[in-house]
């Protein structure tokens, strides 16, 4: 089951910032020791009442901007309603509202999402006097909340995980796989996608309103069925906004929060750019099963090694990401378009592959003995035993007899150990170590 998206919207100076960064707190997820990879504070993942949602601030309007803030203001309600499950609407309790805020109330109630209008900077106990014409807006109850004193935090994100289980209405079909294709403007994945879907196949316009499922696309090759994921975004072309990079990213982003299978997209002639680092550090840091599409391979002139030129600077720049097969496509000729199949079904089942607990430790055990666990002041860690938590991705508990031991080179020393004796390609694996005394 993906993580619901919660994404905040509303005009510069509200307190969209303030507000998430109060959520977030700490729990803003910094995941260590993927070099190259900066994580931007645009979303974080929060924990409310054992609910695990992603929280987006859909910000970087530019208040300076006079005539430009409506337009980016829309585009930014549009992101909210392509990718998030409930949307937060939030005003500034000292103002009342303008009619840019009626116009983004309408736009979301065109949605159909679930909005909660919130009340920020509502600091004391008591109401601004025009606190109930923020009802005309029609988009239900005001909520007032203070993000500087964290007032009615609770109350409000009891509402925003209420909407969970009725938005969470996608099922997951197990059969089905998921996949995000992802990459910058123009490096094809219009093309990519209509060469599989087939050039005449006619794709139903976006309708302002139509639910997030009606954007994916579903198919079937070869007996197995797949969906491509939010290719709205992509069909729509708006060229111009998507220039507003914190919005490609953040689109990126919810797909591959709600994908099985991502296809990081590079331009051959270009090779992976900071973009592309970024974007598959998400992947990556999202646990979600990658390949790594080299398009427009016809544009270059070939020698022998080509490919495998081409493959070790990609491993090198993308060093966390070495389990991703490299593919070289052209989604102009079509030249090995339809191979990308077989790697999508064998990263899926590389991404949920169970490994039992016997056949586990018996891998462990012998890694141990090759190569001895780390001491510190004449203490050896000590590995009890290894067991499979989980997949998507795999995950992995380690069972040891003192955490600070359990350094990270020799973790990876036996990440590497399970990759040799099981491959996992194309996900990355997880361990997590606890102690046992
Ligand atoms: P954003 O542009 O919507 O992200 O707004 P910011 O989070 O940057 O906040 C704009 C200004 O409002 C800042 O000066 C904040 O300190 C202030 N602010 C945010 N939340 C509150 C609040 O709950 N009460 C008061 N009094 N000020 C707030
Ligand atoms: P998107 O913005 O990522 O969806 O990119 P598009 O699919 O719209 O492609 C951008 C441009 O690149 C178009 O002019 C395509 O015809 C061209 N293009 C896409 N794939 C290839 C390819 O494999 N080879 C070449 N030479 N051009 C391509």
């Amino acid at each position: 089951m993906s993580k619901p998206i919660v994404a905040i919207v509303g005009r510069p100076n509200v307190g969209k910032s303030t507000f998430f960064n109060r959520v977030a707190g700490r729990r803003i997820s910094i995941v260590e020791d993927t070099p190259g990879v900066t994580r931007d504070r645009i979303y974080a993942d929060v924990e409310w009442l054992s609910h695990n949602f992603t929280l987006i601030d859909t910000g970087g309007i530019e208040p300076d901007n006079g005539d430009v803030i409506m337009s980016q203001m829309k585009e930014q309600a549009q992101v909210a309603i392509d990718t998030a499950d409930v949307i937060v609407f939030m005003l500034d309790g000292h103002y009342e509202y303008t009619p840019a805020d009626e116009e983004i109330a309408q736009m979301l109630r065109r949605s159909k999402k679930p909005v909660v209008l919130v009340v920020n900077k509502v600091d004391g106990t008591d109401m601004p006097s025009h606190f109930y014409d923020y009802y005309n807006l029609g988009i239900g109850e005001p909520i007032p909340i203070s993000s500087v004193n964290i007032l009615n935090f609770g109350d409000l994100l009891d509402i925003i995980v209420g909407y969970f289980d009725e938005s969470s209405k996608e099922v997951d079909d197990e059969e089905v796989i998921k996949v995000a294709v992802i990459g910058k403007p123009n490096v094809g994945k219009s093309s990519i996608i209509n060469k599989i879907l087939g050039e005449n196949r006619v794709i139903v316009s976006d309708i302002a309103g139509t639910t997030r499922d009606a954007i994916d696309t579903p198919f079937e090759y070869d007996g197995q069925k797949y969906t491509f994921i939010d290719t709205a975004g992509i069909r729509r072309k708006s060229k111009i906004n998507e220039k507003i990079e914190k919005y490609s990213i953040l689109r990126a982003l919810t797909a591959i929060e709600r994908c099985d299978v991502c296809l990081i997209m590079i331009e051959a002639t270009e090779g992976v750019t900071e973009q592309v680092t970024k974007i598959a550090g998400y992947a990556h840091e999202a646990g979600k099963a990658s390949i790594i599409v080299v398009n427009k391979w016809d544009m270059l002139a070939k020698d022998n090694h080509s490919y495998a030129n081409y493959e070790n600077s990609i491993r090198d720049d993308l060093a966390y990401m070495r389990y991703a097969p490299v593919m070289f496509v052209s989604a102009l000729t079509g030249q090995r378009v339809m191979n990308l199949f077989e790697k999508i079904q064998l990263v899926s089942n590389e991404h949920s592959k169970r490994i039992s607990t016997g056949l586990l430790n018996d891998v462990i055990s012998e890694a141990i003995l090759l190569n001895q666990p780390p001491s510190d002041k004449g203490v050896r860690l000590k590995i009890f035993f290894m067991t499979q938590s989980g997949v998507k991705p795999p995950t992995f508990v380690l069972f040891v007899n003192k955490k600070e031991l359990a350094h990270f080179s020799y973790i990876r020393y036996l990440e590497n150990t399970l990759r040799k004796n099981f491959e996992f390609t194309g996900t990355p694996i997880k361990t997590i170590v606890r102690e046992r005394k």
